[in-house]
């Protein structure tokens, strides 16, 4: 019998998993790939509930390929009414996250009819895998509808995980139908009353794509953001401008703090010339995964305390005309950007009443809103998430995190992940956001690319020595 590869997770990880498999067979054999909700494909970034959220790359960089790094461009040039537009501007253009989804989901029907000629089975499987048991090799998988599957090999691409519910004093809040843990979902932004304000907790690219949802709803009220830095959201302002004067500052096993030293000297010599620090970051792109394993577990947790942040608004910009549109909402009075602290939500007859500390004016102030959307990112502690399989394999034992539990401890040579003992697990492998804590920089399509097409070669290669074993053994 066939060799069945399960894989957890229908997204850009899982599905490109799955078609690097389907694309470097030698052999039949069989994938499940299973998906709990229906975001086949697009996960939950390109199944989006608006089609004016983009994607925050442009779209000569999204190629789901590594080898073809115009695949997504040259795609997207044969589809009505692109066509007709200029290369260059659409290489260089956000273009709609949907979009990005119609494409995979393209690029998956191609793989289904490779798949069919080289006789290997797909079954797509839409439900929600609710525990995982380990039995001498063997991986069971038990659903929360459908009935439980065996399978010889698993990659876990479960992705982004909700996030988690911010500290207050009384968590009952949480239970209110005004408050939305799921910014993702279209519910969030609908039927809002403009009477009362908004409040977005956090101030990343989900608060933009909120901001986005809310006005295309029509909210016309007042927005209030809180995240404990209240940083600026910055616009890409010098796309495609290389600058790596630094790089060759860096070396192996630098400290955290030299390294801060040297890239703030290069931030100085840019903002003489007016530039910002975006392509000092951009250039640190193909060493970031080198960087970050060469701190000690203290330079890592530093980063994370005071660095994080700063890094990420730095790393995570949006296009110039989303900018200008979330700046003209702040000089209008209708977007109040705040770093602080929540403290408290009370909710009373659909009036709920913030009381954050805010740390410009050192004094704790309260605002009544309407609605509260978490858009606080990705939860990372993957042992914090109730009724969920992976948390219950960290529990026991099965599964481990890294040490800031960011993710899943695991081998980044081969993706296999490790025990709590340490013991390299021989058929579960895993890849994207679980790899946060041994990697960092591991969630967007230029990485996942490539992990999906380096899985997918290890797991193919240990399937063929299998094979090439039992033929010998016959
Ligand atoms: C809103 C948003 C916008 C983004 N925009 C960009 C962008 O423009 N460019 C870019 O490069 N990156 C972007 N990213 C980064 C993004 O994380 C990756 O590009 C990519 O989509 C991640 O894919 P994934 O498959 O790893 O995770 P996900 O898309 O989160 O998919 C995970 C899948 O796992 C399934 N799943 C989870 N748990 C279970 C379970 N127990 N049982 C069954 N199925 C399960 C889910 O249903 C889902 O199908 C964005 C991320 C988000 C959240």
């Amino acid at each position: 019998m066939s060799k069945i590869v399960g894989i957890i997770g229908g997204g850009f990880s899982g599905t490109m998993t799955a078609i690097q498999l389907i694309k470097n067979a030698e052999e039949p054999f069989s994938i499940y790939i299973i998906s709990e909700k229906e975001d086949l494909n697009r996960g939950i970034a390109y199944n989006s509930y608006s089609d004016h959220h983009i994607l925050n790359v442009i779209a000569k960089k999204m190629s789901a390929f590594p080898d073809k790094p115009d695949h997504f461009l040259d795609w997207v040039m044969t589809k009505d009414p692109y066509k007709y537009l200029d290369k260059t501007l659409l290489a260089n253009s956000f273009l709609s996250r949907n979009l990005y989804g119609d494409y995979l989901c393209e690029l998956w029907r191609e793989a289904l009819m490779e798949a069919e000629k080289k006789n290997i089975q797909i079954v797509e499987i839409n439900d929600t895998v609710a525990s995982l048991q380990y039995i001498q090799h063997k991986i069971s998988l038990s659903f929360k509808f459908a009935q439980k599957v065996e399978v010889d090999v698993c990659i876990i691409a479960t992705g982004n995980q909700i996030p988690k519910n911010p500290r207050i004093n009384n968590l009952a809040f949480y239970q209110s139908s005004n408050y939305f843990q799921n910014p993702w979902i279209k519910d969030s932004v609908l039927n809002v009353k403009s009477e009362l304000p908004v409040l977005i907790v956090g101030n990343g690219l989900t608060m933009v794509d909120t901001i986005i949802g809310l006005k295309e709803q029509n909210f016309k009220g007042e927005i209030y953001s809180i995240s404990p830095n209240g940083f600026n959201i910055l616009p890409h302002r010098h796309t495609g401008m290389q600058y790596t004067s630094h790089i060759d500052e860096i070396y192996d096993g630098m400290p955290l703090n030299e390294l801060v030293r040297v890239l703030n000297k290069h931030i100085k010599i840019v903002r003489n010339f007016g530039v910002s620090a975006e392509p000092i970051i951009d250039a640190l792109r193909p060493l970031s995964h080198k960087i970050w394993r060469g701190l000690s577990k203290a330079e890592k947790a530093i980063f994370m305390t005071r660095l994080r942040h700063l890094f990420g608004v730095a790393r995570h910009r949006i296009p110039l005309h989303i900018y200008d549109k979330i700046q003209k909402l702040r000089i209008d009075g209708k977007l109040h950007i705040q770093s602080g602290n929540l403290i408290s939500i009370e909710e009373e007859n659909d009036v709920i009443e913030v009381t954050y500390y805010d740390k410009k004016l050192h004094t704790s102030q309260t605002i009544q809103v309407s609605r509260v959307i978490n858009c606080t990112g990705p939860e990372t502690d993957l042992s914090k998430m109730e009724n969920n399989f992976i948390s219950q394999c960290i529990q026991e034992g099965l599964f481990s995190q890294d040490e800031l539990r960011l993710g899943l401890k695991t081998n980044i040579e081969n993706f296999k992940l490790y025990t709590k003992e340490g013991i390299e697990i021989r058929n579960i492998y895993t890849l994207g956001s679980n790899l946060k804590g041994e990697l960092w920089e591991t969630t967007a399509v230029n990485e996942l690319r490539q992990q999906a097409d380096s899985v997918s070669k290890v797991i193919l290669s240990e399937l063929n020595q299998v094979e090439r074993q039992l033929k010998k053994n016959f």
